[in-house]
């Protein structure tokens, strides 16, 4: 991969910020956007714009086309066996809700769930809205010193009662990638299904949901260099059949009467409404400009990032970071000395430095690893080693000013 050829497809990686060079470490809330996303959505407002599914017309059946074309390559991108398996949300989010709600109403007073405690707020909040109407017990699997999941407390876990596991691919916090095929197993041996939340993962590395044998698994385009406003929900047909549809509207029915309403064939029972079928579009693009890379050259620059970055850190005095496993990702959280994270993100950004402070939607999390937040630093294709270097020289030198 040419660096510095990526970076001129990102005008906004040439800003200044108080007069340096902005260096955009906080990917792991949002990724920048490459022109040939950016050019899909322009192309969609000036040529393709009709409403998708219901038109004979010839832009109507454009726009569906192209919308279409992106369930194909999500489908692929993933290895899911079908497009009727690949839902369109609005971002993990959704999909997450749209699984708590519609396969939560599967679930009774007194069933019991797995959750994990680096799961972001998005995975536990939707467990809570369901626990008020259906009195849930949440169970949550805890971490070790180096930010791994305690899989014998996991496996502990599994009694009768189970009914569901939600955890995340790859922790937002910590970096840790967990062993989601492994637990995945665990669960199924126990006849339980598992949603797995890659908003972490599926920007970073091969994602294939039958290997994994994922029953649920979800992503935002944000994070994977596409437009805002879309995510994706994959479910495994036998799962999704079952559901009752999350929202009703437009779209997602066969046929409506006052006394009896069917709905709509998978996929498109989950997709009530107008979709945002310009970003679903331009997301495509996204897809294409992953794989035209390749998402293992991707992953192996970042973790070229994130080594240098981790040494170059530890030598600073009073640096703890949290997240040590051997499996982790471009993200590093940390904390020097008593500086609380606020203070440093302020000072990092004079110096042009973007990086994410606080509890990062993972209070529990928080409290667990004893901190009120952290200051974080993640990684995309396109950051430099010399971005890393004046990053960790930026954080020597606020460290100093204490
Ligand atoms: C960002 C993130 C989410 C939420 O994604 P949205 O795009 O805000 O819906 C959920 N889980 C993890 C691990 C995340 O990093």
């Amino acid at each position: 991969m040419n660096i510095y050829e990526i970076r001129e497809q990102y005008p906004i990686l040439d800003r200044k910020i108080e007069g340096r060079p902005l260096v955009y470490l906080d990917n792991a809330a949002t990724s920048q956007t490459p022109r040939c996303v950016v050019e899909t959505i322009n192309d969609m407002y000036y040529k393709h714009k009709a409403n998708v599914h219901r038109g004979v017309h010839t832009i109507s059946q454009e726009a569906t086309n192209l919308m279409e074309a992106t369930r194909e390559k999500v489908r692929r991108f993933i290895n899911a066996k079908s497009t009727s398996e690949i839902i369109f949300t609005r971002g993990t989010t959704e999909a997450i809700n749209l699984v708590a709600s519609s396969f939560g109403d599967t679930l009774y007073t007194g069933d019991e769930i797995i959750l994990t405690v680096m799961e972001h707020h998005s995975n536990i909040v939707p467990w809570q809205l369901l626990q008020r109407n259906k009195r849930l017990k949440i169970h949550v699997v805890p971490i070790n010193s180096n930010g791994e999941l305690d899989l014998n407390a996991y496996e502990d876990l599994f009694t009768e009662n189970i009914r569901f596991v939600s955890m995340t691919h790859v922790s937002n916090v910590l970096g840790t990638i967990n062993p989601v095929k492994q637990m995945i197993e665990i669960a199924h041996r126990y006849g339980v299904p598992v949603l797995v939340d890659g908003a972490q993962a599926a920007p970073h590395m091969k994602i294939d949901v039958q290997d994994l044998d994922a029953d649920f698994y979800c992503f935002s385009s944000h994070k994977m260099y596409g437009p805002a406003g879309v995510g994706v929900l994959y479910g495994k047909e036998k799962q999704l059949s079952r559901m009752v549809p999350y929202q009703g509207g437009g779209e997602m029915i066969g046929n409506v009467t006052f006394e009896k309403t069917t709905f709509a064939e998978l996929p498109y029972k989950f997709e009530a409404g107008t979709p945002d079928f310009v970003g679903i579009a331009a997301f495509g693009a996204a897809i294409d400009y992953i794989e035209g890379l390749g998402i293992d050259n991707i992953a192996s620059h970042e973790q070229l990032l994130l080594d240098a970055a981790t040494s170059q850190l530890m030598e600073i005095e009073g640096m703890r970071i949290f997240g040590t496993s051997e499996h982790k990702e471009g993200v590093i959280s940390f904390l020097v000395g008593d500086i609380n994270s606020y203070d440093m993100g302020v000072l990092l950004d004079k110096l042009g430095i973007a990086v994410r402070t606080g509890h990062h939607c993972a209070q529990p999390l928080m409290k667990r690893l004893g901190v009120t937040g952290t200051v974080r630093a993640s990684f995309a294709l396109y950051n430099t080693l010399e971005e890393v270097t004046r990053f960790t020289q930026a954080v020597a030198r606020v460290a100093k000013m204490f």
